[in-house]
């Protein structure tokens, strides 16, 4: 009854709205895509000035069991663990996200803007979320775990088998409230953060089909797996994106006296007991790049960088200098001849949007990565590694729009000239593309920080690909992929 009239609801906006598409609502599409960053900047203002009138300093001091910095993806879960028995203080340097972030479809739009992404800049730019939500406000929203091997592989280096998937799988399963098919052995119910498929899924049957006919498993990647093929999950809820701060803050901000969130809240400098000496198992922070900024400026390490730069040097730890990230080639546009990729102005319709709105459906419900496939290279079963996979894949089901190079460009930091010569013969063709990556980084990079005048600035040298081995390992992922392309159905044969 109710999937009835939902039906017959979206049947009539689709009448009525077909004849406005081409005049009114694509244009007002791309004026949307076009003013990002003006609905970001203006959205962030608001926000400030709301913070600034509501959330007045404190008079008298407070005080805290714990005070957790940053409410990104790792910060908003331990406050929100934390808070269940101790005073906790959340300190955000973003403020709230943008009500469009928590529409799937948008992800890429919010990337590389200053209200919602530190921008940090490498040869390109290096994104990492700003916000309450952290990077999970502004990512993909795949949701997979990693390899068993993994986590094994950090109990094995840090002598702690908690860190191995058998010790981290009861932390995995208590947040998780999985979709319904989800195998209880490896999966949550009823946890905080809903998992589940989004409505669209584009190519990705065929891709998982064209994994099998290569010989690979279909199973779930967010458990034990040697190399296999699978849909994504997400984590979503009735179509809007959940990340940290839906799942772990938002339900209980208004509520849980003991959290006390502060937005805009830059934290420059943690001071420490000089008197009590920090051992280094205590200082356990959700370290990500601003994090280690922060480390430095305590003085905690590493000593020879923190002498160069003038900072007194309280414990010589290691900071900075483990600098990783999987890097990506992204190959195609492939052009199909059946609508089964995301195309914007075909699929962003108004109905496309009544169907979100009233049931988290359709392609809003999607970031475009549909589908992935992790495999051994040769080069790692060589060295007795076939079952620790060192290739993956992401399907990304998404056509190439009129501005899409320009918005590839802004969002990854590349050239916008090149990226619309190279997208233009594409436009308005029914294409996918493939991100192929590196599923064990082996490079190292490091952080490093200079004052400049009253301020600082981050050098973050990610040294990619050094390794050839790792080079090598990412070209023949590219060969396996154009082959499945070649001789399989994916293609040819569309669901
Ligand atoms: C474009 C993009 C797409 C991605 N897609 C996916 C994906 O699909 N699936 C996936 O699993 N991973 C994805 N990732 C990676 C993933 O989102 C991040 O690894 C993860 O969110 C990092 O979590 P975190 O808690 O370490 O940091 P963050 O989530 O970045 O949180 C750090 C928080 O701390 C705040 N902060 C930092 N310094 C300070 C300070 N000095 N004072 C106060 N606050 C501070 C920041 O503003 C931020 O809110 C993606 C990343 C990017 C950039």
């Amino acid at each position: 009854m109710a999937l009835g009239l939902f039906n017959s609801l979206v049947g009539k906006v689709q009448y009525i709205t077909k004849p406005l598409l081409p005049v009114l609502w694509i244009p007002l599409i791309y004026v949307i895509l076009g003013s990002m960053g003006l609905i970001v900047n203006l959205w962030t203002t608001g926000d400030m000035l709301n913070d600034e009138q509501h959330n007045k300093e404190p008079t008298s001091p407070e005080t805290f069991d714990f005070i957790v910095v940053g409410a990104g993806s790792a910060g908003a879960v331990v406050a929100n663990r934390l808070s269940k028995k101790y005073r906790v203080l959340l300190l955000e340097a973003g403020g709230e996200p943008n009500p469009l972030q928590y529409i799937p479809g948008f992800g890429v739009f919010f990337i590389n803007y200053a209200e919602t992404d530190w921008m940090y800049k490498t040869q390109s730019s290096w994104s990492a979320g700003r916000g309450l939500g952290g990077t999970g406000s502004i990512n993909f929203m795949i949701h997979l775990r990693g390899h068993r091997k993994d986590f094994d592989n950090w109990g094995r280096i840090t002598g702690d088998q908690s860190w191995s998937w058998e010790g981290v799988l009861p932390y995995f399963k208590s947040y998780e409230d999985y979709e319904e098919d989800g195998d209880p052995r490896y999966h949550g119910f009823g946890g905080d953060l809903r998992v589940e498929q989004p409505d669209y899924i584009g190519m990705g049957p065929e891709f998982v089909r064209a994994g099998q006919e290569l010989g690979y498993s279909h199973c779930d990647l967010n458990a034990p797996f040697t190399e296999g093929f699978d849909i994504l999950k997400y984590p979503i809820k009735d179509g809007i994106r959940q990340g940290t701060y839906k799942a772990f803050l938002e339900p209980i901000r208004r509520l849980r006296a003991k959290l006390v969130i502060r937005k805009y809240a830059h934290v420059n400098r943690t001071w420490c007991n000089k008197t009590k000496p920090l051992h280094p198992r205590k200082l356990f922070y959700p370290l990500n790049r601003e994090h280690c900024q922060l480390l430095m400026l305590s003085g905690i390490g590493p000593r020879a960088h923190l002498q160069d730069q003038g900072i007194p040097v309280l414990v010589d730890l290691p900071v900075g200098l483990n600098l990783q990230d999987h890097i990506a080639a992204y190959v195609g546009p492939f052009f199909i001849d059946k609508p089964r990729a995301l195309t914007l102005e075909r699929d962003l319709t108004p109905t496309a949007v009544v169907q979100w709105i009233l049931g988290g459906k359709g392609v809003l419900s999607t970031t475009g990565c549909h589908a992935s496939g992790i495999i051994s290279s040769s080069f790692a079963k060589a060295r007795g590694e076939g079952d620790w996979p060192d290739i993956q894949y992401f399907l990304l089901g998404f056509s190439t729009f009129k501005t899409f190079g320009a918005t590839i460009a802004h969002s990854f930091g590349l050239k916008a000239d090149e990226q619309k010569r190279y997208y233009e013969h594409a436009i308005d063709k029914e294409s996918f593309v493939v991100a192929v990556s590196g599923a064990r980084p082996f490079s190292r990079g490091f952080i490093k920080w200079r004052k400049i005048a009253r301020t600082t600035s981050r050098k973050l040298t990610p040294v990619f690909l050094t390794q050839v081995i790792r080079f090598v390992s990412m070209i023949e992922g590219i060969k396996i992929l154009l082959y499945s392309l070649q001789y399989t159905t994916m293609l040819w044969d569309h669901d």
